[in-house]
């Protein structure tokens, strides 16, 4: 096996960012095995099947080589055709094929017809959180600094934006708090809102052997998950109830003072106006669940959940099924009160883990790919929009254009009638994609890049780790960077990018408040360990151990009393009807599985959304397909899968295959303060097939 050469890098999928090795073919430039890294301190010897098997995607037949243009596209713009003509290739009836030199002079040509004539802010840039942080970091720079437009977002829009905000408001920093290994050292967990042996199963596994172990979980949930099997404390919570449920757990803390003065009269700011709030709302004492009919339990769990979480050092951990509500960034500003007032952060066996996402969502943000911030979490000079409103922005004919790296706009965003009729509104849309997704075939003009397992480039973890990444197999194709390059130069611009380590080395100098210590030599040296922002002559493992990462240093209440609304409401007033649906993943895929769906024995595991039905509602579905519909839109047929983990008038159904149009079911509805959409709950009508 002369040929076989093991290589270190970063799980492409989840957030958790597995530390892989990889046994790549060196004369065939193939991967042959991705398994755990031997020393991964993420990983710690295991892979999901994602990471392990998910890697044929790199050589996948369906990949996009050649740049793309639309036939269409061409004909709309004569102009443009004249100019790069005698360098397309009939590809099919509705592509041409060209070189990226072509590619970008067209889209640099009607990047400026559409700034001259519509103005500077008609262009928007929206990113997915799976290319590197050199890659993010560039995006929005062209964007910002050579479009000169304010309009860049990324993916965390629709999943952990709300962590970022609620985060920021109370203690300063939108990023977990602790290290995964600190789960070791935690006397009590609480997971809320997360199906973590699905969608982040390495961290699940270090939960499942503490839970084994000390029998110290607790796990909220609106349906029953895996996690339940091994928690002390299991709780089936009624749709929309999160915030009702953290403001009761805070509530108890307070009722029953197990909370820690010194730490509340030396770390923090507004507790007493706090208290005064939670111990007046009528719906923050547990008891209110009395009346919640078939959650009678909730009460006496609340209060017990409370007491441990309060007396013992602690952790929670969250995930989408937290963010993706109305009251998401109000849900996570209640899941930092909790810390806040019991003393649970800042050292080691507490903290605070959202469980962020795609494998560099935390770098995409650090990197500035939001509307409101700049890298480094500073304040831009120009406010732009968040993607909601650019879709609005674009049926009102105001945003002309779109640029996207990787980012599934047409599947996985809400409302995608909507941002379809967007879609087709613009005068041009450009994708950097690894396959034709379908927002790519619905582009104008198309460039196949990279992979991760093709470039090097720096990654951020949901810890906070940043992992130098480096290729595994060679390839000819373009880094999203070099892309971003050409289109700069011939939009203006002056990037003299070589490398991405140039790049890197900028984010240095402009992101210096986390990374001025992080250059790519001192992350190779600790490939193994990683190192965790904010990196300077020593990395932070855990933060806000002396001060938080407010202006001031102090930490903050915000309390917001929760709305009586959805499914909580229908209860307590005896009208629930019909069916309220939430949506979640699935181990075997990621997202919109453009790349899970290239390896067969995960499109095998999982080659369709299911409904899951609750077995006592099986009366209502007399056919094995039913069709869901809101007044936004409807899926298509879906197979319905009875179950005993779901409750009575409870749906639940995955998103990752585009031909199901799940997120047609969603509106505008979403998180008042920060536009993440309500993923979580929807009423739906059930249309037997
Ligand atoms: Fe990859 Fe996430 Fe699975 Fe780890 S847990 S192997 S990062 S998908």
């Amino acid at each position: 096996m002369e040929n076989i050469q093991t290589i270190d890098s970063v799980c492409t999928y989840c957030g958790v960012g597995c530390d892989i090795a990889a046994n790549v073919d060196i004369k065939e430039n193939k991967i042959t095995k991705i398994f755990a890294h031997p020393d991964g301190v993420v990983s710690q010897g295991k892979l999901c099947i994602k990471g392990k098997y998910g890697h044929d995607f790199v050589e996948s037949p369906n990949r996009l080589r050649a740049p793309r243009i639309k036939k269409s596209f061409l004909e709309k713009n004569p102009s443009i055709k004249n100019a790069i003509g005698s360098k397309l290739k009939d590809f099919d009836d509705t592509w041409y094929e060209c070189d990226l030199d072509t590619a970008t002079t067209a889209a640099s040509i009607k990047l400026k017809e559409i700034q001259e004539q519509y103005g500077r802010k008609a262009v928007c840039s929206i990113g997915g959180a799976r290319t590197s942080c050199e890659n993010s970091y560039f995006f929005q720079k062209f964007t910002r600094h050579t479009l000169n437009s304010p309009h860049v977002d990324n993916c965390a829009r629709v999943c952990h934006s709300p962590s970022l905000k609620g985060m920021r408001t109370t203690i300063g920093e939108g990023a977990a708090t602790n290290p995964y290994n600190d789960i070791y050292n935690a006397e009590f967990m609480i997971v809320i809102g997360s199906n973590t042996t699905e969608a982040h199963p390495i961290i699940a596994n270090r939960i499942l052997d503490v839970a084994r172990e000390h029998d110290n979980l607790a796990v909220f949930d609106v349906r029953e998950i895996k996690l339940h099997r091994f928690a002390k404390y299991k709780a089936i919570m009624p749709h929309e109830a999160n915030l009702l449920v953290l403001n009761m757990l805070a509530y108890v803390v307070i009722d029953e003072e197990l909370y820690d003065e010194s730490f509340i009269a030396e770390r923090t700011k507004g507790f007493a106006e706090f208290k005064d709030k939670i111990l007046n709302d009528p719906y923050a004492n547990p008891d209110y669940f009395k009346e919640i009919a078939g959650y009678e339990d909730m009460a006496k769990t609340i209060r017990k959940v409370a007491r441990e979480y309060a007396l013992k050092n602690s952790m929670i951990f969250w995930g989408l099924g937290i963010t993706e509500h109305l009251d998401g960034s109000y849900a996570v500003m209640a899941i930092t009160h909790l810390a806040l007032m019991t003393g649970n952060i800042g050292k080691s066996g507490t903290g605070l883990m959202p469980l962020r996402g795609q494998n560099n969502v935390q770098g995409a943000c650090d990197m500035g790919m939001l509307p409101y911030y700049d890298p480094d979490y500073q304040e831009p000079k120009e406010v732009g929009l968040m993607t909601p409103q650019l879709v609005d922005e674009m049926i009102e004919g105001r945003v002309k254009a779109v640029l996207n790296i990787g980012e599934d706009l047409t599947h996985i965003h809400p409302n995608i009638n909507k941002v379809d009729k967007a879609i087709k509104n613009l005068e041009f849309v450009m994708v950097q994609e690894l396959f034709m997704t379908d927002i790519a075939s619905k582009a104008d003009i198309v460039v196949g890049v990279k992979s991760a397992y093709e470039k090097t480039g720096v990654y951020v973890n949901a810890m906070r780790r940043l992992h130098l990444s480096q290729p595994l197999v060679q390839s000819d194709l373009p880094d999203d960077w070099e892309v971003l390059k050409q289109l700069d130069n011939k939009m203006g611009g002056s990037a003299s990018y070589t490398s991405s380590k140039d790049i890197w080395e900028e984010v240095q100098r402009v992101a210096y408040r986390r990374f001025s210590g992080a250059d790519y030599h001192r992350l190779e040296k600790h490939r193994k360990r990683g190192l965790q922002w904010p990196v300077h002559t020593e990395d932070t493992p855990i933060l806000h151990q002396l001060d938080f990462r407010t202006e001031d240093g102090y930490g903050r209440f915000h309390y917001k009393q929760y709305e009586l609304r959805g499914m909580v409401e229908e209860i307590t007033k005896k009208t629930l009807s019909g069916y309220h649906l939430t949506t979640g993943r699935t181990l075997a895929h990621y997202n919109n599985a453009a790349q899970t769906k290239q390896t067969d024995s995960l499109l095998e595991r999982y080659p369709e959304d299911i409904l899951l039905v609750c077995e006592d509602d099986a009366a209502d579905f007399t056919s094995d397909k039913v069709i869901l519909k809101t007044e936004y839109g409807e899926t298509n047929p879906l197979t319905v899968k009875l179950t005993d983990k779901v409750k009575p008038k409870t749906l639940f159904v995955t998103f990752h295959h585009a031909d199901s149009r799940i997120n047609a079911l969603f509106g505008d509805k979403c998180d008042e303060l920060i536009l993440t959409a309500a993923f979580k709950s929807v009423k739906v009508e059930v249309i037997n097939c």
